[in-house]
């Protein structure tokens, strides 16, 4: 039972508490084939073979689960990761490897050498098992046998149990997979589909309804990085100078929530007003289109399958980068010249949505080499980072993250600067995606599913018609994917889906928490 033992290590770092104990109890499907006694050299050597094989597949298994928990925060199964990896071509798996290339290294060497000691072990127990045992030691090991064969099929009946073990969980995972991939695929389909649902309800504009609505999506902005939430930081001076001579019209949501802690997820809720997996879900772009707006997206997003299943339902598509993934250094700014010129273009009613990188990893990239307040400060907010027992590497990725930050306000000032200018009666509306971690609650950096500043976002409304709205209305709860209520809202769009409950503008919205994996205090 000391081949057992060679897994502990990996398996640690890969489950907690009763899943542990369950994924060991799994383990048995190796070691039972080494319980039996057996006397010829032949059949041991092939039982010790598969006893390695399986116990491997657990190896590989576990290695794989640490190191996405560690670096994101996420399970395999997560829509975080099977997203990920649906969207990923060859490029961007080249470019995962070159950025996590050290963890990867770690676990590599902690599969390699938790695998050679359990072949070492198989080996020792290959020959000394050859030796003959007395009649007493032979009844011994059958008991142990049948006990071992016992405890495995009550794991393997048990669904919750059965499914981590690694021969029924990746099979059923490479099948999620490949169904994703396959959706994207139809998406074309599934597009006519959205717009002949649109056209059936029907939407109708209001006579107030303004000339522009622009809809900023940002990405992996944490609210509480920006000294317009309070940072210590000043990393949002040109927002924060817009509430200070604020006249009731610019509207900062304290406490906004996305559902979900990654892009594609969440990007699904947003558009689909929280529903996203319904058969008879909505649209927010084929609505407007439906009820008469021109819709346009201008984005500086490389995403295949936020291109499939949203962008092409605008009018018009704006994809001014085209470097996917991490490494894209087009900077945000690039969007506004083709805002400036769509919001003067015509005179029709218009939706325009503005995708940014906003602060995605690597945040370096995210500002101008020469525009980076934060790098090298040694401030209170690095010296608290320090104190927490954050690494290096952290603090400065914090400072990265906030200069970032700091660019990335001037991208969204002047969104607002050139809607106010050229967009008649227009709103305007920032958010982001999801939000960060950088150290506020582990040494971790990154999105994060398991920390509430993953889910963690700015909401900022602009318009004329917030200002008869109560000044308490900022500190009522929001979420992200409940959202899109409110946008149909500030359109002056009605339609049969319209559920004022979930429109926070409206005095029947009634908060409800997201389903996230952990609790998280919402006023907070
Ligand atoms: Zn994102």
């Amino acid at each position: 039972m000391l081949a057992c033992l060679s897994l502990l290590p990996a398996l640690v770092l890969a489950f907690d508490g009763t899943r542990l104990l369950q994924v060991l109890v799994l383990t048995l499907s190796a070691w039972i084939w080494i319980a039996w006694p057996q006397r010829s050299d032949r059949g041991r050597a092939i039982r010790a073979l598969l006893a390695g094989a399986i116990g491997c597949a657990f190896l590989l298994d576990a290695t794989v689960r640490a190191f996405l928990l560690r670096t994101y925060g996420a399970l395999p199964d997560s829509s975080m990761v099977t997203t990920a990896l649906a969207n990923t071509g060859r490029f961007e798996a080249a470019e995962f490897v070159r950025t996590y290339w050290p963890g990867m290294l770690q676990s590599a060497l902690l599969f390699l050498l938790s695998a050679g000691l359990l072949c070492l072990l198989l080996r020792r127990w290959c020959r000394t098992s050859a030796i003959a045992a007395t009649a007493a030691q032979g009844n011994w090991r059958r008991t142990v046998f049948l006990v071992m064969l016992v405890l495995l099929l009550t794991a393997l009946a048990i669904k919750p149990w059965r499914k981590y073990h690694p021969f029924v969980f990746w099979p059923v995972w490479a099948q999620q997979l490949a169904d994703t991939r396959e959706r994207w695929h139809n998406a074309h389909l599934e597009q006519d589909d959205l717009k002949q649902r649109a056209a059936a309800q029907a939407p109708a504009l209001a006579a107030d309804s303004p000339d522009t609505l622009v809809l900023v999506i940002s990405d992996s902005v944490n609210r509480d990085n920006l000294s317009l939430y309070g940072y210590a930081r000043e990393t949002s001076p040109k927002l924060d100078a817009r509430l200070r001579q604020d006249d009731g019209r610019f509207r900062v949501f304290r406490h906004a929530w996305s559902a979900d802690a990654s892009t594609v997820a969440a990007l699904n809720n947003f558009f689909h007003f929280g529903e996203p997996h319904s058969p008879s879900r909505d649209h927010l772009l084929a609505l407007a289109e439906a009820a008469g707006y021109q819709t346009l997206w201008i984005s500086n997003h490389d995403d295949i399958a936020i291109d499939l299943q949203h962008a092409r339902l605008a009018g018009r598509r704006q994809m001014l980068n085209h470097v996917p993934g991490r490494s894209a250094a087009s900077l945000d700014g690039t969007v506004l010249p083709a805002l400036e010129a769509a919001l003067q273009d015509g005179r029709q009613r218009k939706l325009i949505v503005v995708h940014l990188l906003g602060a995605h990893p690597h945040y370096r990239l995210r500002h101008p080499p020469d525009q980076a307040p934060f790098s090298g400060v040694r401030d209170t907010v690095y010296r608290e980072l320090k104190q927490n027992g954050r690494s290096l590497w952290t603090r400065e990725l914090r400072n990265d993250y906030d200069s970032a930050l700091h660019f990335h306000d001037s991208v969204v000032d002047q969104t607002l600067e050139l809607t106010r200018r050229f967009g008649g009666n227009a709103r305007w509306l920032f958010l982001s995606d999801h939000g960060q971690e950088v150290g506020q609650v582990s040494d971790h950096t990154g999105h994060s599913a398991l920390s509430p500043d993953g889910y963690r976002i700015p909401l900022v409304v602009w318009g004329s018609s917030l200002r008869e709205l109560p000044d308490a209305l900022a500190r009522t709860p929001v979420r992200s994917d409940w959202l899109g209520h409110t946008v149909t809202r500030l359109l002056g769009l009605s339609w049969a889906g319209y559920r004022p409950e979930r429109d926070v503008l409206d005095p029947h919205y009634r908060w409800q928490p997201p389903p996230h994996p952990l609790r998280i205090d919402y006023l907070s």
